[in-house]
């Protein structure tokens, strides 16, 4: 497992702005109805570890069956660059789109998939 390192995210538009103390090793791209169409890659953090800098009024929040996460976008822009929601465990926990990183190249991260379809 690698360090973690700090790394800063945004919408396309700039409205949303946020940073994150994680690592990219367990990155994961999920086949569920939402992450399918949107396209994201997903790398899970805890709350505390995730900052918001900017955007909190540009956020809309959607919510979808059984509205375990909170899929949050930019009303101008569009993009969804991370949901929110608590683990298993109760942790309150972010779920950031790793393409939503400053200074990530998405291609050169290994992931996982996961059959969010079949739940
Ligand atoms: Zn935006």
């Amino acid at each position: 497992m690698s360090d973690e390192k700090q790394y800063k995210g945004s919408c396309h538009c700039g409205n949303v702005k946020f940073e994150a103390n994680m690592n990219l090793d367990k990155v994961m791209e999920c086949n569920c109805s939402i992450c399918g169409r949107v396209g994201a890659m997903r790398s899970f953090v805890p709350a505390t570890q995730f900052k918001l800098l900017s955007g909190e009024d540009s956020l809309t929040d959607y919510q979808w069956g059984k509205h375990h996460l909170h899929h949050l976008f930019c009303k101008k822009c569009g993009i969804h660059s991370f949901a929110k929601g608590t683990a298993r465990d109760g942790t309150d926990t972010r779920a950031v789109n790793v393409r939503c990183l400053e200074g990530v190249e998405p291609w050169s991260l290994k992931t996982t998939h996961f059959e969010g379809k079949k739940l």
